[in-house]
């Protein structure tokens, strides 16, 4: 899979993929995240990128222009079965909606900044818009990282069987149960006795129960849906 995000402040973006899981992801070749800067694209040798809303009012928009320029230079270089623009009214992030998408072959995400991006790279080259949460942020590139992040940890071969996505919380609509490592006994907090008693069947067991516990809590609307 390869995943184009494209930002007008690419540095954001510097860091989550050059760590850790997503990095060894892209080590080893399951996945290539490239970031493209917008500037590059930019209508005039100033770099320019956005612009006044028509009508007024506070804040710059992305222009159009760049944004068409850069999408299609790299439509012309492969197929995208999606064009994703993060956007606090898209449909909201869940984690079915990242093991869908962590099916397709390639896509691009777009990242708003300022005030968004004019309406009509919407109505004419978005295909889906994603949302992480009912809040605002100030562009795209975090929850672009954060989107990414969802679907390339899903992809097979990405996580090792000890991390295994299959367990995490979300992947059978119940949430994961509490995890314990050494010591057995800190200031005399103890980890329950089952996990150190070597039975798998208990421990798979009470690791269930555990789960429907905590789903029940914190979660219901899970259990119902
Ligand atoms: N004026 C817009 C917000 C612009 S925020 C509005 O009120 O809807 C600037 C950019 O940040 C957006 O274009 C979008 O790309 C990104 N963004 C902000 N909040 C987001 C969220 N919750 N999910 C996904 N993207 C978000």
């Amino acid at each position: 899979m390869q995943i184009d995000i494209i930002t007008c402040v690419p540095a954001l973006l510097d860091s989550p993929f050059s760590h850790s899981i997503l990095q060894r992801a892209q080590d080893k070749g399951i996945v290539k995240v490239q970031v493209h800067n917008l500037r590059e694209y930019a209508v005039n040798k100033h770099g320019q990128v956005d612009d006044y809303a028509f009508g007024g009012g506070a804040g710059m928009v992305l222009m159009l222009e760049p944004i068409v320029r850069c999408i299609e230079s790299l439509q012309s270089r492969r197929e995208y079965s999606e064009i994703i623009y993060m956007s606090p009214d898209g449909e909201l992030l869940d984690q079915k909606m990242a093991n869908r998408l962590s099916l397709l072959k390639n896509i691009i995400i777009l990242c708003g900044h300022y005030k968004g991006v004019d309406e009509r790279v919407r109505e004419h080259l978005i295909t889906r818009e994603i949302s992480i949460g009912n809040y605002v942020l100030s562009g795209g590139e975090l929850a672009a990282a954060v989107l990414a992040d969802s679907i390339i940890r899903l992809i097979p071969g990405v996580l090792s069987n000890e991390t295994s996505a299959l367990s995490d919380s979300f992947q059978d609509d119940l949430v994961a149960p509490p995890v314990y490592t050494r010591p057995a006994e800190f200031n005399g907090w103890k980890v329950p006795e089952v996990l150190l008693s070597g039975n798998q069947k208990l421990i798979d067991e009470w690791r269930e129960e555990q789960s429907v516990a905590r789903t029940e809590e914190r979660r219901p609307g899970l259990l119902t849906s």
